[in-house]
């Protein structure tokens, strides 16, 4: 495997070391091949919301595995769950699901440019949507340049038409909307940005968004893949109170199993195949393993609401934490999301993320780690609360960041 590893970040090239390979789980905790226990704060990126191995959802997998895993035709659970998803989420009036956030977010691009006939899309620097060729270009370089690839293989052809700005920053965008006149079939975002490290939207930005979007006929798509029922059960939509046309999901909704989903407006939706001409299918789309686990995860935040705000009291005393033991750095919350920069700051976009002191991360890093506290291992990673924190978990956690403040 390159780098010994299936996903890039988790060969620790940011922290150094040698990635620790997982034996198991259970809640909050992680016990690796060497023997050793962590508190996880990376909780798979975001999945495992309820903690790990949760008993409900292990129940209910193990008994849907017993009726077949996927046949490739419909069931009733995808039903069950886009019931779900729905009540949650009242924008999402179509839905379709896919296996991966990556897919959803390619996919969401694809119907956007099928509806409205157009070529060019924008995203935002620092954002990520998954590795799709479209989707994969260089940040920083300025609005009126042509977008280079992100990565070898890409052709330039493809990111041709994804036009960029900084995060927060309207102007950049009134810019290209003024350039790129009816040409624009989506503007995609994540609501909140958690690809590089976390930066929360400005007031008024994705408001600002929703109408640039409006008045220009333009798509607004919130890649919710992280924020989706992280943020309460509604996502960022919710939380910020704007209504996207059409919105990203992926990790949470599938307790753990690979799934996505990309929906929104019916206008939208409708031009998806077999109803519309824009072609997207999957073999394994839906399956009834993922989708059981997606349902037994989601029965569960609607039954505790409640935990959401404990879950945020809790990664507020983490960050109260970090803010004692870094004065000079910068920590940045929204709900159970959090991460630090060391760098004085503030940090609202990926230039300003940029200048973190990626040593002193390093150094961070490994103290928490030898001392059994697992936090995502690049700076441009962000750490997640889950539901079966305990109080014990978040005190230690507490204790060893105030200590690793001390001895940096
Ligand atoms: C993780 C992520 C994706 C990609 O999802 P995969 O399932 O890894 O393909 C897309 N968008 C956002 C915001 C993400 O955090």
């Amino acid at each position: 495997m390159p780098g010994g590893v299936n996903s890039p970040v988790r060969a620790f090239l940011q922290v150094g070391g040698v990635p620790i390979f997982i034996k198991r789980a259970e809640g909050a905790h992680l016990f690796d091949e060497d023997g050793n226990e962590y508190i996880d704060y990376v909780n798979s990126w975001g999945p495992s919301i309820l903690g790990h191995a949760n008993p409900k959802v292990v129940e209910a997998v193990r008994k849907a595995a017993l009726d077949g895993f996927t046949f490739g035709a419909p069931t009733r659970k995808e039903n069950e769950l886009a019931s779900l998803i729905a009540a949650a989420m009242p924008d999402i009036k179509m839905m379709r699901f896919v296996n991966s956030g990556t897919e959803a977010a390619m996919s969401a691009i694809r119907v956007a440019r099928g509806y409205t006939g157009r070529e060019y899309i924008v995203k935002f620097n620092g954002c990520y949507h998954g590795h799709s060729d479209g989707l994969l270009i260089k940040a920083g370089s300025g609005v009126m340049t042509a977008s280079k690839p992100g990565s070898a293989g890409v052709l330039k052809s493809y990111t041709k038409t994804t036009l960029q700005a900084d995060y927060n920053n309207k102007e950049q965008v009134r810019e290209l909307f003024k350039k790129y006149k009816e040409k624009i079939a989506a503007v995609i975002i994540e609501p909140v940005a958690a690809n590089m490290g976390l930066v929360a939207p400005e007031v008024g930005f994705l408001e600002f968004l929703r109408d640039i979007t409006y008045e220009n006929e333009t798509v607004l798509i919130f890649d919710e893949v992280i924020t989706g029922f992280r943020l309460g059960l509604g996502g960022a939509s919710e939380y910020y109170h704007i209504s996207p046309d059409l919105i990203c999901l992926g990790k949470i909704i599938g307790g753990g199993l690979p799934m996505g989903l990309y929906g929104g407006k019916k206008c939208i939706m409708e031009q998806v195949a077999p109803l519309g001409d824009v072609y997207q299918a999957g073999t394994l789309s839906g399956n009834p393993i993922a989708t059981t686990a997606g349902i037994a995860t989601l029965k569960q935040l609607f039954e505790h609401k409640e935990k959401y705000q404990e879950m945020e009291e809790n990664a507020v005393q983490i960050t109260d934490a970090l803010k004692t033991a870094y004065p000079y750095a910068t920590v940045n919350r929204v709900g159970s999301l959090y991460s630090i920069f060391f760098t004085k700051g503030p940090v609202m976009d990926y230039a300003t993320a940029n200048t973190s002191d990626l040593i002193l991360f390093r150094r961070y890093f490994q103290y928490l780690l030898g001392r059994g506290i697992y936090v995502a291992p690049s700076q441009f990673e962000i750490n997640f609360l889950s539901m079966a924190h305990s109080k014990e978990d978040i005190n230690q956690t507490c204790h060893v960041i105030l200590e690793s403040g001390k001895e940096l």
